[in-house]
């Protein structure tokens, strides 16, 4: 049923025609460009200290750092960090889960997904524990959670902000620059998950090639996956020129209260893998009908294979352009969101008005 997400980490054996990859999200270019089409949607109103060049450029070199963890292959990094990189919505349906119903804590949406997973363990393949160190390959991937978790840490870097500007006479120069400083950090690391999240693969169990009934003749063709992250991107040329015009000023997400009582933030995070996962079809149509620029590659009798280079359609191009844009617009949205909702920090408060006395001139 299913490639686990173990293959996501290694490089692949050399098959006839077709050249190792490491196995990516969007590369680094996908990945800088979606952070990138997010600060460009940042309204005028924005904290202005992450539009300061170098500061643009840590956020736009940040969204490349989680994938530079893959390059540690400790199996106990791997499974703290490697599965926030995806979510492969069907197993869910294969644990007798809703989507839309799942926990929004991760870790009681781990003892819902092991119930579950124990409940109907016929629908998931044997795990062959030798390919299976990490432990990964159990789970269906925690993205969403993930992108959640950093939105709440920006938020809190916003509230110690806001504070220390709130008290200028109480706070030093150093914290408020050390504070814009991991501000800027975590705005960088999270959207790499949130550029994660609109490339369609990563929120499928189809992530290198079709598996299981493929009664569309989509491609098996495990290459896929890198083609789209990084391949396509690399023969279209695409840069920020081509991203940006295809967003607009960033809005907040609605953090109303939910009838069903979820974290909004986290419902706006599901609903937004939800929606990519509709696109997994779509991109394998594209690929069948020869719209994606890569080559078609034919096994022959002996053995090898034969590549037939296809040109990268219009098409195939602004459906990628529009993926990428469409993960800056919500990177963009939640960077927005957190710094609008992010309260003063109470306790930072308290502690800072303790230094009043110290501060105050001698009488
Ligand atoms: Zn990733």
């Amino acid at each position: 049923m299913k490639l686990r997400s173990l293959l996501r980490l290694v490089v692949l054996p050399c098959v006839a025609g077709v050249a190792p990859s490491a196995l990516r999200a969007w590369d680094y270019a996908g990945h800088r460009l979606v952070n990138q089409a997010a600060l460009a949607s940042l309204p005028a109103d924005y904290p202005s200290f992450v539009r300061e060049p170098a500061n643009a450029e840590r956020i736009a070199f940040l969204a490349g750092e989680p994938d530079s963890w893959r390059n540690n292959t400790d199996p106990t990094l791997a499974n703290g960090v490697q599965m926030d990189h995806y979510l492969d919505l069907e197993e869910l349906e294969e644990a007798g889960l809703d989507p839309l119903q799942v926990s929004d804590l991760r870790y009681q949406f781990v003892l819902q997904f092991a119930a579950g997973r124990a409940a109907h363990l016929d629908h998931f393949p044997a795990i062959d524990p030798a390919k299976n160190k990490d432990h990964s390959r159990e789970w269906p991937g925690f993205a969403p959670w993930a992108i959640v978790e950093y939105y709440g840490k920006l938020k809190s870097g916003f509230s110690y902000l806001k504070t220390l500007e709130e008290l200028p006479e109480l706070s030093k120069p150093e914290e408020i620059e050390n504070i814009k400083m991991n501000i800027v950090y975590t705005m960088g690391v999270m959207g790499h998950f949130v550029g994660d999240g609109a490339q369609p693969l990563h929120a499928t169990i189809h992530h290198h090639g079709w598996v299981g009934a493929n009664p569309n003749g989509y491609s098996t063709w495990y290459g896929i996956h890198a083609w789209i992250d990084g391949g396509l991107i690399a023969k279209a040329g695409i840069t920020p020129a081509q991203v940006t015009p295809r967003i607009t000023s960033a809005q907040p997400i609605s953090l109303a209260t939910r009838p069903d009582g979820r974290d909004p933030m986290f419902a706006a995070m599901m609903d937004y893998f939800i929606a990519t996962q509709k696109l997994v079809a779509p991109l394998y149509a594209l690929e069948k009908a020869g719209k994606l620029g890569n080559d078609k590659i034919t096994a022959l009798p002996d053995g090898t294979t034969h590549n037939e280079p296809r040109p990268l359609t219009e098409e195939g191009k602004a459906f990628i352009e529009t993926q990428l844009a469409r993960g800056g617009q919500m990177l963009g949205a939640i960077w927005l969101t957190a710094w609008r909702a992010a309260p003063p920090d109470t306790y930072l408060r308290s502690q800072l008005l303790k230094r009043q006395p110290a501060a105050a001139p001698a009488k």
